[in-house]
């Protein structure tokens, strides 16, 4: 049994400035994530030591974001804001404590545009304000892999993938836009063509755009890969240039038999804030 612990804290600002320059704005209730996967760069980004140290385990709430998010949307000029960058913006307390439904209400009525990135199906809950304001914003779900028992590896208390590839069913039959982001690719865990290709159909099916990215070793997720008996490292975790050269062709020559618009991370940090990820 996991030792969950979940604080609030006060912040001083709620839309901040993004590093990412896909998005003007990054919106991040929660400090600490209890999807808790081993891959995950943002512990490294994390500033609360307790939720770096036992990633998974505790989280920090900010509880009086909405506060200082009504008061900020006043002076801030309009733009992209991403949810979030350094947690889940839908992982389980959201259900108690809705920042992120809030959050949402309070920016696109205010003229925000949004794009969402989430590995969890609790995003369907606020399904009413994703179908009102479609025009505005767009969902992303991280699928990494559809292979449960991999996934159970690496990400091992976020939602299931096929909870995840059902949600993107049921946002785009409403219309509303979505895309996957594969990635982290990891070498020799989840980079063969075999477990890749059920993602690339999935985003066929449901007319989403693929994201993909390579696995980065940061300070925490070397880490905790490096204490999971699940993963053999070997000094392949991060791609090779030759891995990654095979692969990005065989991504793009089957995404084009697909239909499916494809980029990686390094693509799409090209494009402008004002274009962003709605798209
Ligand atoms: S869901 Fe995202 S932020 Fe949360 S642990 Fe996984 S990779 Fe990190």
């Amino acid at each position: 049994m996991r030792d969950l612990r979940v604080s609030e804290i006060l912040v001083k600002s709620a839309l901040n400035r993004s590093g990412l320059p896909e998005y003007d704005y990054v919106l991040n209730p929660y400090s600490g994530c209890f999807h808790g996967c081993i891959y995950c760069f943002a512990p490294d980004f994390t500033r609360e030591s307790e939720a770096r140290e036992r990633w998974g385990s505790t989280v920090f709430v900010k509880a009086n974001l909405l506060e200082v998010l009504k008061r900020e949307i006043s002076s801030k000029m309009r733009g992209l804001v991403g949810i979030s960058s350094v947690t889940d913006p839908y992982h389980f307390i959201e259900g108690k404590y809705r920042l992120v439904r809030e959050g949402l209400k309070l920016l696109l009525a205010n003229g925000f545009r949004i794009s969402i990135q989430t590995k969890s199906p609790l995003v369907l809950r606020d399904m009413d304000l994703l179908a009102r304001y479609r025009k505005s914003l767009d969902v992303g779900f991280t699928i990494t892999t559809l292979d449960r028992n991999l996934a159970e590896i690496l990400e091992p208390y976020a939602p299931e993938p096929s909870s995840r590839a059902a949600a993107v069913r049921k946002l785009s039959e409403a219309g509303i836009k979505t895309w996957i982001f594969l990635g982290p690719i990891i070498g020799g865990i989840n980079d063969s063509h075999a477990g890749i290709l059920p993602v690339l159909e999935l985003a066929a099916e449901t007319s989403s755009r693929v994201i993909y990215d390579w696995y980065t070793p940061y300070r925490g997720s070397t880490r905790m890969m490096a204490s999971s008996s699940g993963v053999k490292d070997g000094g392949r975790l991060v791609p090779s240039a030759a891995l990654k050269a095979e692969l990005r062709g065989w991504l793009f020559e089957k995404a084009a038999e697909l239909g499916v618009e494809i980029n990686s991370q390094e693509d799409e940090w090209l494009r402008k804030p004002e274009t962003g990820k709605l798209f």
